[in-house]
């Protein structure tokens, strides 16, 4: 039976929550175009721990590896473009994007569209971080926390959940310094108890990081102290960017992820949603990956009982 549509499944993203969807959906039979923006959140890094058997590997390169493998099945397409909108269309959708790094426009009607497109990171608005970014600076205590271990540690950071985060750290540290940069909240309380675990709390502003190139040496307050440490992790906002679901009324939470039930179906017929932009946010890369595989399965379990209703 010929489709009314160009491809069976759009994937919007190509991280590891949209290519493990996709390499399970081409291997059911299913036509699937994936299109990626190609702005990975972890480019900042070089390294990438903790997916199996791939621990260390450049995130670019995790990339390259699951787009060759999903663009080797007929049915496989990867192509770099970000998706500007998707419209409801004869009972499936339409999805238009615009190429990226020279790639062609993209037009394409899909019988089902499958969001992984991952977070954006909002980082504490101190100076030269970027600079350390990746490599002396990270957020992620299980992605680099390991390669850290037993350094002076900053934990930065401007939301209320600072008191927790510094406990975390104290798995790979016991010198660790919290900086509120004046605006993250520590309690009096949260700030006695963190002393009983030799954690100081600095509630000054920071201005900027200290080092050469990758090596950090401190941290630079308004007054003009410079305090001494060697490695850090920052407190990240996440947002989503989401405005070419407009149309379609998708429910989001109060972080504007993705609702998704335990299948990954969003509250739009059709549409499906994995990794970073679903509830709860930020996780890893391999969690990522689990939930583009259960989407797929999701998917591939509801076209059958389409058709099967349509008999
Ligand atoms: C600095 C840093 C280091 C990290 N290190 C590790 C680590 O070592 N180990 C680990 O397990 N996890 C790590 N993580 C977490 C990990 O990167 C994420 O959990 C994972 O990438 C989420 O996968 P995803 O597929 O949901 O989203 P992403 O990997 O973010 O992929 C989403 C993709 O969708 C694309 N996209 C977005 N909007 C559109 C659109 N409109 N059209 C087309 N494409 C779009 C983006 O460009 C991107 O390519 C790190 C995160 C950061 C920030």
């Amino acid at each position: 039976m010929t489709s009314p549509f160009d491809v069976d499944v759009v994937v919007v993203g190509g991280g590891p929550a949209g290519l493990s969807a996709a390499l399970n959906l081409v291997r059911a039979r299913q036509r699937v175009l994936v299109l990626d923006g190609n702005r990975p959140r972890n480019a900042a890094t070089l390294h990438s721990h903790g997916f199996l058997t791939r621990d260390g590997v450049s995130p670019l390169e995790l990339r390259r590896l699951g787009r060759e493998e999903v663009a080797s099945y007929a049915d496989g397409d990867v192509q770099f473009a970000l998706v500007d909108r998707v419209s409801a269309e004869n009972g499936g959708f339409r999805v238009t994007a615009a190429g990226v790094r020279g790639a062609p426009d993209q037009d394409v009607t899909t019988r089902r569209v499958l969001v992984a497109a991952g977070l954006r990171e909002v980082l504490p608005a101190i100076g030269n971080l970027r600079a350390f970014y990746g490599t002396a600076l990270h957020s992620c205590y299980e992605c680099d926390g390991f390669e850290k271990a037993g350094a002076a540690l900053a934990v930065v950071g401007e939301s209320d959940d600072l008191a927790e985060r510094a406990l975390h750290a104290s798995v790979w540290s016991d010198d660790i310094i919290v900086f509120t940069n004046g605006v993250g909240t520590v309690s009096d309380g949260d700030e006695r108890m963190l002393a009983t675990h030799g954690i100081r709390v600095e509630r000054r502003v920071v201005t900027e990081f200290v080092g050469e190139r990758a090596e950090l040496t401190g941290l630079t307050l308004s007054d003009g102290e410079v305090i001494a440490r060697t490695a850090g992790f920052v407190r990240p906002r996440w947002e989503t960017t989401l405005g070419y679901l407009d149309g379609l009324g998708a429910d989001t939470d109060e972080n504007g992820l993705l609702i998704v039930d335990a299948d990954h179906r969003t509250s739009v017929p059709g549409l499906y949603a994995a990794g970073d932009i679903t509830p709860p946010g930020p996780e890893q890369l391999i969690v990522a990956a689990g939930t583009g595989a259960q989407a797929s399965a999701t998917i591939v379990r509801d076209t059958v009982a389409a058709r099967t209703r349509s008999i």
